[in-house]
């Protein structure tokens, strides 16, 4: 080796991760081989396997995972149930198990550097993004459905009892947990889904099997730490690390489940009800989408062009609800389009724990694969990239951000989800058109407006088929804010009163006090 290459044999990646930076904490939690959580004790899978989990920046192996597979599901099965039926969780005083549920929010909270910085390396986003978006969004949504279990009421029912004479009755309803849930969770915003869906089935009174995607398990595993720490009694929480197929399809389908959660591709969902159909359980899907922004020509264009551009390039376009198909007033086209263009190649490139970073690596070499194949699909189907198209010469699954003109709408870019930093540009010139445009899609999870017109707002929003529609914004999500799709987007909300619904069944009591 001569000392040129010597030079560049230790010259650092500019694209990849100095991981020796990372906090104490975490790097000690990388150096571990990672357990499955079963019962309150941390446990190697059945088999004794693991799996590699990659930082996306560097495709570097940076720790490993328990390879749960069909009987850890059953045990973690198992242990859900006895914890459900031993009802120290489920009936525990709606106070107690409020207050259990702000002290596990608590130790988020102390720990959320740390949370941030562990989700960066696993998932390739920033680590800004992640203290500021996903951690503290996710401490939100811990204190808000930490305030639920003491405002579950029921309702006096005035029935008339007419059918068999004589009789008095008193009905009323209530609510119960409706038992074991299991949750599989995609990797784009792990810790985050982690929390969406185990914060409302535990205020619910559910116990919880976790499954978190195999590309970014560390948060969910970190998190079941903390809820440990926080009391969280035994069996209460459950987290199987593995393979979708394998450990996921047997919580989907396990007969000990009562209601399965999922967010994730549509065609992985649509395995997930089929598989659910078993015991019939009940079911939550959030799944793709394929987002329109819609410019008008009022629009305050010094907001909308940034607005637009990070719809799509937030979380480097890894966000279901992501502004993929953006439609512009005619007149405004040419602007529009050159002002995208110029926010997408002002946007810094770089590893996730870089805090000036704003378009991180994809999360896996697969993702960055599939991205390539449709940006190809659209430059063979004769669409055109004002900027962009290519993916990053690096080792890290970096995807230059995209900006296609020129499209039709029946072109695969246009219609299918990409999830990745690829937005499709076309211009409208009426309403009523791009209301029918914006709604030709199997998909129907989010759209956003933008206008000074609320008129406008009115006479669109309503036409949307879409489960949020955003004015002026896009992207926004809220503890309090029911979130989920229309169509192929899903089945249920997330967030909200209806995520915690979602997890009760209702009975009614009836007591016939006659004679
Ligand atoms: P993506 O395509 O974005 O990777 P997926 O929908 O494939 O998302 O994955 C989301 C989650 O679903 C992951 O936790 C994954 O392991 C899980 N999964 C994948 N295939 C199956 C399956 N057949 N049954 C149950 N879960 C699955």
């Amino acid at each position: 080796m001569n000392s040129a290459t010597r030079v560049a044999a230790v010259r650092r990646d500019p694209l990849a991760n100095d991981l020796s930076s990372i906090s104490a904490h975490n790097a000690a939690f990388l150096a571990r081989r990672h357990k499955l959580l079963i019962d309150n004790e941390w446990t190697d899978a059945s088999t004794g396997q693991t799996f590699e989990v990659r930082d996306p920046s560097s495709d570097e192996v940076i720790t490993h995972a328990a390879l749960g597979e069909r009987a850890d599901v059953d045990r973690a099965v198992a242990a859900a149930r006895i914890a459900f039926e031993n009802s120290e969780w489920s009936r525990m005083k709606p106070v107690d198990r409020e207050r259990m549920l702000h002290r596990l929010a608590d130790l988020i909270e102390r720990n959320a550097d740390e949370i941030a910085e562990l989700e960066a390396v696993d998932n390739g986003k920033s680590i800004v993004m992640a203290r500021h978006v996903d951690v503290k969004h996710a401490i939100e949504v811990w204190r808000y459905m930490a305030g639920w279990p003491t405002k579950l009421e029921g309702q006096t029912l005035p029935v008339s009892g007419t059918l068999v004479p004589g009789q008095e009755y008193v009905a009323y309803s209530h609510r119960e947990p409706i038992g074991v849930v299991g949750a599989i969770i995609a990797w784009n915003f792990p810790f985050l889904l982690a929390t969406w869906k185990l914060a409302p089935a535990l205020a619910a009174g559910c116990t919880v099997v976790l499954k978190p995607a195999e590309e970014t398990p560390l948060t969910a595993l970190r998190l079941g730490e903390l809820a440990i720490e926080a009391g969280l009694p035994r069996g209460v929480l459950n987290i199987v690390t593995g393979m979708g197929p394998t450990a996921g399809a047997a919580l989907a389908s396990h007969p000990g489940v009562d209601k399965i959660t999922f967010t994730g591709s549509t065609e992985v969902g649509r395995l997930i009800v089929q598989a659910a159909a078993g015991n019939l359980k009940k079911v939550t899907v959030e799944l793709g989408g394929k987002s329109p922004a819609i410019v008008f020509d009022d629009a305050d264009l010094e907001a909308a062009i940034p607005g637009v551009a990070s719809a799509i390039f937030f979380n480097q376009g890894q966000v279901c609800c992501a502004g993929s198909r953006l439609y512009v007033a005619e007149q405004h086209y040419d602007r529009v389009v050159g002002g995208l263009v110029e926010q997408a190649r002002a946007l810094k490139v770089g590893p996730s724990l870089d805090p000036a970073m704003q378009l991180g690596p994809l999360v896996s070499a697969v993702q960055r694969e599939r991205v390539m194949r449709y940006v190809n699909e659209g430059f063979s189907a004769g669409a055109r990239a004002a900027t962009g198209g290519r993916a990053v010469d690096a080792r890290g699954y970096y995807v230059e951000p995209t900006v296609f003109t020129d499209v039709a709408d029946e072109m695969s870019i246009v219609r299918e989800e990409i999830f990745g930093p690829v937005v499709t540009v076309k211009p409208f010139s009426d309403l009523e058109a791009v209301a029918r445009t914006a709604n030709d899609s199997i998909y129907g999870l989010g759209a956003s407006i933008w206008t000074r017109d609320v008129r406008r707002v009115f006479a669109l929003a309503p036409k949307l088929r879409a489960g949020t529609v955003w004015v002026n914004c896009h992207n926004v999500l809220d503890a309090a804010m029911p979130f989920g799709g229309y169509k192929q987007s899903g089945w249920g909300r997330e967030l909200g009163r209806e995520a915690v619904y979602s997890c009760l069944e209702s009975k009614s009591l009836c007591i016939n006090f006659a004679g």
